[in-house]
């Protein structure tokens, strides 16, 4: 049966023989003319910031996937670090890593945990990385002469960064633009939407702002100001919203929405409400039950007969709400009261744990609190543990402490890049006798440096995105664990660090039951440890979270809760 999705394709393979690009009359009529017609949707957001414009955005990339359109997310982010790898965590939360290497946002990670699709180096962009660029480009003389100015030679390259992602044949780039409507930094964003609204023509881009209605508990309403506020501050940098989506703690009536469409210049049905919910993937189907994502359809003029399919995200849901058994798994890191800079290994946990019908309740450890005295309090009653990746020297002895007591205990244990060098230390020291044994991350005169710096690492100077950074391959050697838990001998994985098990100590460590499972075939580094004769001892050089999906959960992180389970 022909669809209107079939003949949208049919049209667009057509478009792609049928080039009038160079005609300037088609300036405003691209829908026939590009090569491929890819529809923008800009999501805005106002009022306060952390309103969950990542969640909505990746939830409406999950719906319009689901119809079968190829979507991609992308965040422009206002300030001006080049990328947020040198940042605190405590600042933004996690550094997300993506295949090709990118030190990103932590919503990206939300969008390919969404979306099971991977993002790359042009899904994140930052102001740091648009004048990086521009100013190259000035000392290169490529502006002839000219004044570099905000308009029109920043807004021009935030435009090229936008557009750079329809080369890789999208029909939908969705773009979060970080930050409140208002904010200085914010500014040539905006700007370069109201630009690029116009030379994209009607239904080829949409902005969908994203707004709070505060509940007032004195007179128990929902106030509108201030989104008409910030809906009105929109208009006054020449965009208009398309679609509001209210963030509120309170069911919005039918008034409200009335009053808001009113206010707003937009139809009733274009005013969603995004209601508080016990989980942020619930989110797509709350959005989907008010037609969210027909209503965006409507506005790009795109073809909606396709049913949406959500079948496994439903029933991924189902799992994950009524789980048959419980375990309880310590999280031991340092920055435990920011649950945002584990944000990866937390979502990791809630699909592992679904896949198996099991709750994963995580008890965060600061380890910096650990001492010989307090362990056995802190970790009664665990099932399994996570030692945490991490940088500097805070909070090492104690990780080190919650390693021997996993080891000693039996207790699954799963250790991610600074894990796995933590795992390494407390081996060498406890086990091989090399009492000075440490990473030269933290102690540079070390005679035992277990955990060295690479040779390529040692001229480097510069910290911003000088690590070993992305897909490494690695391959898993027989008879162990991993390639049990993976199934598959070739694996890659992504990484992001400077020091590396130190080969020389190999032989040692192998002879004592802590060996190498896999290794990386080009430069023979060491990229996991197991340890024989414990239920599940195993730590792993990269960062097996940024690739865990609601679609498609981790094995790593299956392994460990069907070892907690066992356990
Ligand atoms: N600090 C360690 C290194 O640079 C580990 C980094 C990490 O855990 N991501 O090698």
């Amino acid at each position: 049966m022909i669809n209107d999705v079939a003949i949208y394709r049919i049209f667009e393979i057509i478009n792609r023989f049928w080039d009038f690009s160079q005609n300037p009359l088609t300036l405003h009529k691209p829908n026939l003319m590009s090569k491929k017609n890819t529809k923008y949707i800009f999501v805005t957001g106002g009022v306060t910031s952390s309103l969950g414009k990542g969640i909505v955005s990746a939830s409406l990339g999950l719906l319009l996937k689901s119809r079968g359109f190829n979507v991609t997310i992308q965040k422009l982010d206002p300030y001006i670090n080049i990328d947020p790898g040198t940042l605190n965590p405590y600042e933004h939360g996690e550094c997300y890593v993506t295949e090709d290497g990118a030190e990103t946002d932590l919503d990206l990670g939300h969008y390919e945990r969404f979306l099971d699709s991977a993002t790359s180096q042009n899904n994140n962009v930052t102001t740091g990385k648009i004048y990086q660029t521009v100013i190259e480009k000035e000392r290169k003389g490529d502006f002839l002469g000219k004044t570099v100015q905000v308009i029109p030679h920043i807004t021009n390259e935030i435009k090229r960064r936008i557009k750079i992602l329809a080369k890789e044949n999208y029909d939908i780039i969705i773009t979060e633009i970080g930050g409140t409507v208002g904010d200085i930094e914010s500014l040539p964003y905006i700007e370069s939407v109201r630009q690029l609204r116009w030379e994209l023509g009607e239904n080829n881009s949409m902005v969908i702002h994203l707004t709070l209605l505060p509940y007032l508990a004195a007179s128990g309403e929902l106030k509108t100001k201030p989104s008409q506020h910030s809906v009105r501050q929109l208009m006054e940098s020449g965009i208009q919203a398309d679609v509001l989506v209210c963030r509120t703690e309170h069911k919005i009536t039918k008034e409200i929405k009335a009053k808001l469409a009113q206010f707003c210049n937009v139809p009733a049905e274009n005013v969603i409400e995004s209601i508080d919910v016990e989980t942020i993937y619930q989110v797509p189907l709350e959005l989907q039950k008010q037609k969210f994502d027909e209503v965006v359809l409507k506005e790009l003029a795109l073809p909606f007969n396709q049913e949406s399919d959500l079948k496994d995200w439903k029933n991924f849901l189902k799992k994950y709400k009524n789980p048959k058994k419980k375990v309880e798994i310590a999280l031991v890191g340092k920055y435990v009261s920011l649950q945002d800079s584990y944000k990866s290994i937390a979502e990791a946990f809630i699909h592992a744990g679904a896949s198996q019908d099991t709750e994963v309740k995580l008890r965060w450890v600061y380890s910096g609190d650990l001492t010989e005295e307090n362990l056995a309090e802190n970790f009664n009653g665990i099932d399994g543990m996570l030692i945490a990746p991490g940088f500097g020297d805070r909070g090492i002895e104690g990780k080190i402490l919650a390693a021997k007591f996993a080891r000693e205990n039996k207790i699954p244990l799963l250790g991610i890049c600074l894990g796995m060098q933590i795992m390494t230390i407390e081996f060498a020291r406890n086990v091989l006798g090399l009492k000075d044994a440490n990473s030269a991350e933290f102690d540079l005169t070390t005679k035992n440096p277990v955990i060295s710096l690479m040779e390529e690492q040692k001229n480097v100077v510069d910290k911003g995105g000088t690590m070993r950074l992305g897909a490494w391959k690695c391959q898993l050697k027989p008879h162990t664990k991993l390639i049990e838990i993976y199934g598959n001998k070739n694996i890659t994985e992504r990484h992001r660090h400077r020091y590396e098990f130190n080969s020389d100590y190999l032989d040692d460590f192998e002879k004592n039951g802590l060996y190498a499972s896999g290794i990386n075939p080009d430069t023979k580094l060491v990229e996991t440890l197991e340890l024989r004769n414990h239920p599940f001892y195993i730590g792993v050089q990269y960062h097996p979270e940024y690739k865990s999906t609601v679609a498609t959960p981790h094995p790593l992180f299956v392994a460990l809760v069907k070892a907690a389970t066992e356990k």
